[in-house]
């Protein structure tokens, strides 16, 4: 581990805390008073930093911004009954980012500088945490190129940071789903298992088409027969179908490996159902629904954890789900949040204590 004493830390003279109420704060918008940075150069990680949160000074020939060489994460803290503050899985996404990082030719960050900086960084805006139910600290730990080169190569130079967002709790009305069959997210061989900033660019488009028909998300399916499902928008989705639990499995490299999909599995198996990670095709979707066996569809992911599906939609085809009579996605969710903010057992060591 590197010592305290290794990250220069500056702190801020007065805390912004002060003029603000953590209470139904919304989804990152605010941050808190302090940052992480550290500098990529000469092959290894420098001038690791907490100090205050502030802009940064790019010059206008930033690799990152032209040739996209930029990943993130995506991971929440919460205080205990005890008011301790503890972070959900952070080596998932440690371990994750890394992933991300080498399949954009970009260098591995190391576990000192993630996980303890991030640790450091949290300690010091633990008054951040808000403590109430459904509350959070968002965490976004991210890196980006930062070589002053207009030239198509990998960069010498990057960025590491982590920002902090206190966040209330993020209401997901149950969703309208568009089956998407123009546009692709993912492709094997392609970057969809990553979490890199062009797989968000690059999803705008077919969302915002989406929305223009009434829907509030596309369920995206493979490049080659959109036929099989991979994820609904920037969540990891999931089917309901008698007393199985399906989820489409990660082989192709199109899906990402989501940590709230991962958790899900785990407690559905808890719940009794058979836990299947496997293709799932449209039509044996729509054959599920029209037998009377699809039972609950929904999506999972950090900012959200669970969002509920009222409506399918696939070519003609319209899925109704009467979300209010479901029992599993919001068993599940609450024993999420319970274990999160140490109401119950964390019988999976999934919190880590800052
Ligand atoms: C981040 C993300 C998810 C969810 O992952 P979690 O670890 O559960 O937050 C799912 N799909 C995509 C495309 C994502 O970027």
């Amino acid at each position: 581990m590197i010592a305290a004493a290794d990250f220069n830390i500056t702190r801020v003279e007065i805390s912004k805390l002060n003029d603000l109420n953590l209470q139904n704060i919304p989804f990152g918008k605010y941050f808190t008073d302090h940052m992480l940075e550290a500098d990529y150069e000469d092959g290894e990680w420098k001038n690791i930093e907490i100090k205050p949160y502030q802009p940064l000074l790019l010059s206008p020939s930033v690799a990152a911004i032209h040739y996209g060489q930029a990943i993130f994460e995506g991971i929440k803290a919460y205080k205990n009954q005890l008011g301790e503050a503890y972070i959900f899985r952070p080596f998932d996404n440690f371990k994750r980012f890394n992933i991300s990082a080498e399949r954009m030719a970009m260098p591995q960050i190391s576990e000192e500088i993630f996980m303890e900086g991030m640790r450091q960084l949290i300690e010091l805006d633990k008054n951040w945490i808000p403590h109430q139910e459904d509350h959070s600290l968002y965490i976004r730990p991210f890196m980006f190129s930062s070589d002053e080169v207009i030239g198509v190569r990998p960069s010498d130079k990057y960025k590491f940071m982590v920002i902090l967002s206190p966040t209330g709790p993020y209401y997901s009305a149950p969703m309208k789903i568009y089956v998407e069959e123009n546009y692709v997210r993912a492709v094997p061989g392609g970057v969809g298992y990553a979490k890199a900033a062009g797989n968000y660019g690059a999803a705008m488009y077919a969302t915002a088409e989406a929305k223009k028909k009434g829907y509030d998300q596309v369920l995206w399916t493979d490049a080659y027969e959109h036929k099989y499902v991979q994820e609904c928008g920037t969540m990891n989705v999931f089917f309901i179908i008698g007393n199985t639990a399906i989820t489409p499995d990660l082989e192709p490299g199109t899906i990402l490996h989501g940590v709230t999909r991962d958790s899900t599995m785990t407690l559905l198996a808890e719940l009794g159902f058979s836990v299947e990670e496997r293709a799932l095709s449209i039509d044996d979707i729509v054959d599920a629904y029209k037998a009377g066996v699809l039972y609950e569809v929904f999506g999972t992911g950090t900012a959200a954890t669970i969002s509920m599906i009222k409506e399918l939609r696939y070519k003609d085809f319209t899925m109704h789900f009467d979300v209010d009579k479901w029992k599993t996605a919001p068993e599940v969710k609450s024993k999420l949040s319970a274990i999160k903010e140490g109401r119950i057992a964390d019988k999976y060591d999934w919190m880590f204590k800052v």
